[in-house]
């Protein structure tokens, strides 16, 4: 036998797509031609694995090897295809049958020795080759778990080239991987540990129960951090196909933690200012791996010091913040990655960040007004909720006043808010009150004239916009619903409107 193929998985983005890959040993000069657009990793994949293949025990034929990566209109990135060449010489040249791989699909990249190394993106292909139609796939010993999460996959793990000669070859099957049980969803900071902070902690409920983006101003140590980071532990723990959606992606970027590689609360990513677009939104150099963005799908995306973020970067995030996707681009090819996160900013009132607030703050007004202006324009319009954290007080401190609630009872507040709006929203393809636009909220479910007089009369003064209205009227919505109320009061919208109209004190 001269001829043989095997199967891999090439991705782009979070998509998978079968690979085949095929090997042709005919007479001539010894020497390897590779096809079928790999990139440069795939290409030094040959080098990798002939001398896992040396180091193995096995001898590299010295024959003319053709390996061809079909299909060939697709870009094959990155090093996850080296078992599968692997195999693939070694069948054609006989010392495996010939057949034995046909039918496998093979992750994994090989190390010198010949160990499996584990590598990204297992979970997405994986659930590629089930789409696809196959059952059994070899793994890198590190990524079984991982792997073992689709449904109906046969998961071998392979710790080095040599077990899986041995498996080809009849001598030692390797054996099938059981998933153990699912981790329990991972710990979550606790609200109760926010001292103080009435209007915080209203803010960061409401956001959860709607969905709307937030953005909190206050001096340091008002506890903004504090608040963005206790807002996945009120939002529902993620069903298990949101689970699996939010995992590839980690998967993709390599943040999986590998003792329990599945992400089940929706997750909290905090770049810093500093962080390059490529961090924040997603790319790299060969394989495009997401950014903070993206790996804040289905969760929180925390941007600190907010205006210390290049302007540029910001309005990045606009468009693919309503998207819900980003597309990013590589002279390699592109990739697409879904991003619905909810988007916390957070800033100083001015750039001296005075701790005691106000009073202590030697900025001039100029300063300030230009440190607010840097986060002015069209990413801050689609802020519903804006909240002035004042500095915490000595009381609040003390511990005078009841105690605050924990995240277990807000989370359970907001799982029926979500539940009426749900409800609700049925047959629209929505769920949450700030996905609705801004026409179908105002023709399906119009806000009693009379509670609406306060927001028309900022309209009318000019302090709020049409969009803003309609911003408030979803925010109104989403206390209603926290307050099991069918539809919104006066003091709803008055409260909404609190909440939109609220500057950083100038
Ligand atoms: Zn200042």
């Amino acid at each position: 036998m001269t001829l043989a193929r095997t199967w891999s998985v090439g991705l782009a983005g979070v998509t998978g797509a079968m690979v085949e890959v095929e090997v042709d040993m005919s007479a001539g000069l010894p020497g390897v031609a590779l096809v079928g657009l790999p990139d440069a990793v795939v290409r030094q994949s040959v080098d990798r694995v002939r001398a896992a293949v040396v180091n193995t025990g096995a001898s590299w034929p010295m024959r003319r090897i053709t390996i061809g990566l079909s299909p060939a209109s697709m870009p094959k990135q990155g090093s996850g295809f080296d078992l599968a060449l692997a195999a693939a010489v070694l069948a054609a040249a006989g010392a495996v049958p010939a057949d034995a791989a046909d039918g496998l699909v093979l992750l994994g990249e090989l190390g010198l020795d010949g160990s499996v190394r584990p590598v990204r993106g297992v979970l997405p292909a994986v659930l590629a080759a089930r789409r696809a139609g196959h059952r059994t796939v070899v793994v890198p010993a590190g990524n079984a778990d991982e792997a073992a999460l689709v449904d109906g996959a046969e998961v071998l793990p392979a710790g080095t080239l040599g077990d899986l000669v041995d498996h080809l070859s009849g001598r030692a099957r390797l054996a099938a991987h059981a998933r153990g049980p699912l981790p329990p969803p991972a710990p979550v900071p606790d609200l109760g540990d926010v001292v103080g902070q009435a209007a915080g902690r209203r803010a960061v409920e409401v956001a959860a129960a709607g969905g709307h983006h937030l953005f909190l101003t206050g001096p340091p140590g008002a506890g903004k951090t504090m608040l963005a980071e206790r807002l996945p532990g009120l939002l529902p723990v993620l069903d298990e196909r949101a689970a699996l959606e939010v995992t590839a992606i980690h998967s993709v970027a390599g943040t999986l933690p590998p003792d329990a590689p599945f992400v089940s609360r929706p997750p909290f990513e905090a770049p810093h200012h500093s962080a390059t677009m490529a961090a924040l939104v997603g790319g790299g150099s060969g394989a495009i791996r997401p950014g903070a963005l993206c790996r804040a799908h289905r969760g929180v995306l925390f941007l600190d010091e907010a205006p210390e973020f290049p302007r540029a970067t910001l309005d990045t995030l606009r468009q693919p913040l309503e998207r819900g996707a980003v597309t990013i681009s590589r002279a390699a090819g592109s990739a697409t990655f879904p991003c619905r996160a909810q988007l916390v900013l957070a800033a100083n009132p001015c750039p001296c960040a005075s701790a005691a607030g106000d009073a202590a703050c030697t900025c001039s007004p100029l300063e300030r007004r230009r440190y607010q202006a840097r986060l002015s324009g069209p990413l801050l319009d689609r802020i519903d909720l804006r909240v002035e954290l004042p500095p915490v007080g000595r009381a609040a401190w003390l511990g005078a006043g009841a105690e605050p609630e924990s995240t277990t009872t807000v989370a359970a507040r907001v799982a029926v808010a979500r539940e009426a709006a749900a409800a609700r929203l049925r047959g629209t393809g929505l769920a949450l009150n700030s996905q609705v636009p801004g026409r179908l909220l105002r023709e399906r479910w119009p806000v009693p004239r009379p509670a609406l007089a306060l927001a028309e009369r900022a309209l009318d003064r000019g302090l709020l916009s049409v969009r803003g209205l309609d911003r408030v009227l979803r925010v109104s919505w989403t206390l209603a619903d926290l307050d099991g109320r069918p539809v919104p009061h006066a003091d709803d919208v008055t409260e909404a409107l609190g909440m939109r109209l609220q500057r950083v004190a100038a």
